[in-house]
C-alpha cells in the first residue's frame, strides 16, 4: 500500500520550490520519509513494507532494531538535522504505535516548520491536540468500500476509523488495486461516501504499485489501469474533494520509465525502522515496476517535472542540472563560508545531534 511522501497541488505548494532548490544546489535531498517502527497490528494484503526484498533481500523491516522512546526521539532528530528536510514523511509499520513518541517529535517538527505528513490506518485514536499542529498532515489509508476495506484492513475497520478521526480534518487515501475496479461506478461510490465525511478535507488515489515478479490479484492489468484513470478523471470532475489534477492523471498513464528519471525518488532520503538502512530505489524499496508505478507523489513529481518554464524548458531538467551542480560540490572539501551537514548518527547506536535545534 501507499504510505509515501508529499502530494497533492496544496502539498506541492506549500514545501516552497526556491527552498527546496536551495537545499538540491547544497547537494542535499530536500524530502524524507522515516518509517518510524517496524511493527504493525495489520497485515494488508500488497504491503510492500514487510516485502522479503523491500530492504534489498540482506535484511527485512521485521529484522531490524528499530528504537522506542527518548531514543526514537533522539535519533529522528539527528536524521532531520542532517537532512534539513522541508517535508517529512512518517510511515511505518504502524506510526501509531509510537503515538507517545510522536506525541513529542511532532510539537518539534512543527516549531522547527518541517511539513510532516503522517499516514497511518488510524488503527488507534489519533490524539485531538494534534489537530492544532499546522505543519501536520494526517494521511488515512482506506482501501476501498466497508467490504473489501474491513476484509483487507482488519482491525484497523470503517468503525474504528471513523471514531478514531473524530474532530480531525485528514487526508482519505485510496490506493487502486485489481479487485476495486472489477465494478464499474466503485471509485465514484467511495468518493461519494467520504465527501460526505466532514472529517476528511480531501481524497486521494493512487494505483497500485508492483515489484517485479508481482504475481498477487492486487496487481492491475494494463486495461485495469486505462479503466481506473478514466474513472477518476470522472471522479475528479464530480468531487471536489478529489485532488487529481489532469497533469497528474497524465502521469499515470505515463510513469517515470526508471527511478534515474522520477523526480521524487531523486529527491526524497528514505530510512526504515533502524534510522540508517537507506530504502533505494524509493519509499516502495525491492524492485518496483517504475513503468506500472502509481505512487501519488511520483505522479505529482512528474507533473511538475513536464512543465514547461516558458513554454520551453521542462522544470525537470533544471532539477536534474541543480542535483548535478549540488553532487559535484558536495564532493568538493568544505570551503569557509558554506554550510555543514550535520553529522550522521554514530556506529555504535547513539546519535552526535543535540536535540531541540532548528534546522
Ligand atoms: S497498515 Fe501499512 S504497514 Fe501495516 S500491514 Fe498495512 S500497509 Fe503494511
Ligand atoms: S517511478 Fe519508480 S522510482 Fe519513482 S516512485 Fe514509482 S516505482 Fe519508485
Amino acid at each position: 500500500m501507499w504510505r509515501g511522501v508529499p502530494e497533492g497541488e496544496d502539498e506541492l505548494r506549500k514545501w516552497d520550490i526556491l527552498p527546496a532548490w536551495g537545499r538540491i544546489l547544497s547537494g542535499g535531498k530536500p524530502l524524507l520519509s522515516i518509517e518510524i517502527t517496524k511493527e504493525c497490528p495489520l497485515r494488508c494484503p500488497g504491503c510492500y513494507a514487510y516485502d522479503p526484498g523491500h530492504l534489498g533481500g540482506l535484511t527485512t523491516l521485521r529484522q531490524l532494531a528499530d528504537y522506542k522512546g527518548e531514543s526514537l526521539v533522539d535519533g529522528l532528530m539527528a536524521l532531520v538535522r542532517r537532512y534539513r528536510p522541508l517535508h517529512v514523511s512518517i510511515v511505518g509499520g504502524e506510526p501509531l504505535v509510537r503515538y507517545r513518541e510522536l506525541d513529542i517529535l511532532l510539537p518539534k517538527l512543527d516549531q522547527m516548520r518541517v511539513a510532516v505528513q503522517l499516514v497511518t490506518s488510524a488503527v488507534r485514536p489519533i490524539p485531538s491536540h494534534w489537530s492544532k499542529l499546522n505543519g501536520l498532515y494526517v494521511v488515512i489509508s482506506v482501501d476501498g468500500l466497508p467490504p473489501e476495506h474491513d476484509r483487507r484492513r482488519s482491525p484497523a475497520t470503517y468503525e474504528r476509523i471513523l471514531n478514531h478521526i473524530q474532530g480531525h480534518s485528514v487526508i482519505v487515501h485510496c490506493t487502486i488495486t485489481r479487485p476495486l475496479v472489477q465494478r464499474a461506478g466503485y471509485l465514484h461510490e467511495f468518493a461519494e461516501l467520504w465527501s460526505n465525511r466532514a472529517e476528511a478535507r480531501k481524497i486521494w488515489f493512487s494505483l497500485y504499485t508492483p515489484q517485479d515478479g508481482d504475481t498477487s490479484e492486487e496487481r492491475l492489468t494494463p486495461a485495469d489501469r486505462t479503466h481506473a484513470i478514466d474513472e477518476l478523471r470522472a471522479v475528479a470532475a464530480r468531487f471536489k474533494k478529489v485532488d487529481l489534477p489532469e497533469a497528474m492523471l497524465q502521469a499515470y498513464a505515463r510513469p517515470p520509465a526508471s527511478p534515474s528519471e522520477c523526480l521524487f525518488a531523486q529527491l526524497t532520503a528514505s530510512f526504515s525502522a533502524d534510522l540508517r538502512t537507506e530504502i533505494t530505489p524509493c519509499q516502495f524499496g525491492g524492485d518496483p515496476v517504475c513503468s506500472e508505478c502509481g505512487c501519488l507523489a511520483s505522479a505529482g513529481f512528474a507533473s511538475l517535472g513536464r512543465y514547461k518554464l516558458a513554454g520551453l524548458v521542462p522544470i525537470s531538467s533544471l532539477f536534474f542540472l541543480s542535483k548535478n551542480i549540488g553532487e559535484r560540490r558536495k564532493k568538493k572539501p568544505h570551503q569557509v563560508g558554506e554550510p555543514q551537514i550535520s553529522p550522521a548518527p554514530s556506529a555504535s547506536g547513539g546519535w552526535d545531534g543535540r536535540d531541540g535545534q532548528a534546522a
